[in-house]
């Protein structure tokens, strides 16, 4: 009995994990927001990520390589989202710790776009990368 790395308060099992395991599609933007920051703090979850990533802004990695992205995510705080037919934004900041293992936060509107049911990260609207003072 894990918690969701989502930080959703829910238990994983109940939470992010039916998307990652294929068996629920995100029906809401912060939904998928969550399920996909899930995927990057889990690790291992490069089809997921990739399956959820629109295709004309996917990075053209594999999904191993996506999976296995060395990154220290530890929190992820939804700030705002927004959902008007089949498009929507989910404004957020998430924690992640440095090579030093300082938190460093980064802050992003993220766009989506819902084809045939099925919501997909499209690009962040500005990029707003707020990093905690300097480092003296
Ligand atoms: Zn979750």
């Amino acid at each position: 009995m894990k918690p969701c790395p989502c930080c959703s308060g829910k238990l994983f099992s109940s939470c992010c994990s039916q998307f990652l395991a294929g068996k629920a599609v995100p029906k809401t933007v912060k939904q998928l927001m969550r399920s996909r920051y899930a995927a990057f703090a889990l690790g291992g979850y490069g089809d997921y990520l990739l399956n959820t990533w629109h295709p004309d802004t996917a990075p053209a990695v594999t999904a191993a390589d996506l999976g296995s992205v060395d990154s220290n995510w530890s929190g992820l705080e939804i700030l705002s989202s927004t959902q008007q037919g089949d498009h929507g934004t989910v404004d957020f900041c998430a924690r992640f710790l440095d090579e030093h293992g300082q938190v460093q936060t980064h802050r992003e509107n993220s766009q989506f776009v819902r084809i045939k049911g099925r919501w997909y990260y499209l690009e962040p609207l500005s990029l707003n990368d707020e990093t905690a003072g300097s480092a003296a």
